[in-house]
């Protein structure tokens, strides 16, 4: 098993002037799980030589624009250039119905993939060879989630856009690797995100063997987010990376 970042930008001013690129990351094993494909996803899979036809899994963890604006095209993807139903949709129930102003996945879409799960906190689901565990996550308005990924004998915690709030330790406790979406090195008034110190204090508790920042902002970026990522280390005592665009992660290294 191995995580692919295909892009690790996150924020408003990012996301247009793609200092970081977008598009999620992969989980790619004995599935292949693509997390949050925002603009880019599509792109710079092919650049990497990664099939889009062999995604079984695509996860939109909430509906901001860029988790899951390319989604349809993944889908399409999935379905074996949308001819044939297939794969698994895994998403807020906002972004199969569209209830608020949150972007929304196509009916037409919808329609190609061969199972919709709509994820709720605390529920779980399971696939063959796998088992996903949806997390609470506080970010907008509508729904969102993080999630921990039982699969290949490895826990993956993802704590999609959130922030921090009482307990979250203890719902990623036992994972052997921690995403998390870090947009900025330090506190600010800008909720629903988690802040570096949040991530040190997550980290710190949960312990897992690996530790990877991605979804970084601009103040990341000029921080630098490598030496945000080395303090975390020696404050936590985990190993601590801030993920590149492109970075490959193979499983022996968590
Ligand atoms: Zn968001």
């Amino acid at each position: 098993m191995e995580i692919i970042f295909l892009g690790t930008g996150g924020g408003r001013i990012n996301l247009i002037n793609q200092t970081r690129a977008t598009g999620g990351f992969i989980i790619s094993g004995s599935k292949n799980i693509h997390v949050d494909p925002g603009p880019g996803a599509l792109v710079h899979m092919r650049k990497l030589g990664l099939v889009p036809r062999k995604t079984n899994v695509l996860v939109v963890t909430h509906s901001h624009i860029d988790h899951i604006s390319d989604a349809g095209v993944l889908i399409e993807g999935m379905s074996n250039y949308g001819l044939k139903k297939g794969g698994i949709l895994i998403a807020a129930e906002d972004s199969l119905e569209g209830k608020t102003d949150g972007q929304r996945i196509s009916e037409f879409h919808l329609t190609k993939v061969e199972k919709i799960v709509n994820a709720k906190p605390g529920e779980s689901f399971d696939f063959e060879g796998g088992k996903f565990t949806f997390t609470k996550a506080i970010h907008d308005t509508f729904p969102a989630f993080g999630f921990i990924l039982e699969m290949d004998g490895k826990y993956i915690g993802y704590t999609g856009d959130t922030e921090y709030y009482g307990g979250m330790d203890k719902l990623f406790d036992g994972c052997d690797l921690l995403i998390l979406n870090v947009m900025k090195p330090f506190p600010d008034q800008y909720h629903g995100h988690l802040t570096a110190e949040d991530a040190s204090k997550l980290i710190g508790r949960v312990q897992p063997k690996l530790a990877i920042l991605t979804h970084m902002g601009m103040k990341m970026q000029s921080y630098p987010a490598e030496k945000k990522a080395k303090e975390i280390e020696e404050e936590t005592g985990v190993k601590t990376i801030a993920a590149t665009d492109g970075l490959r992660i193979p499983s022996d290294q968590f």
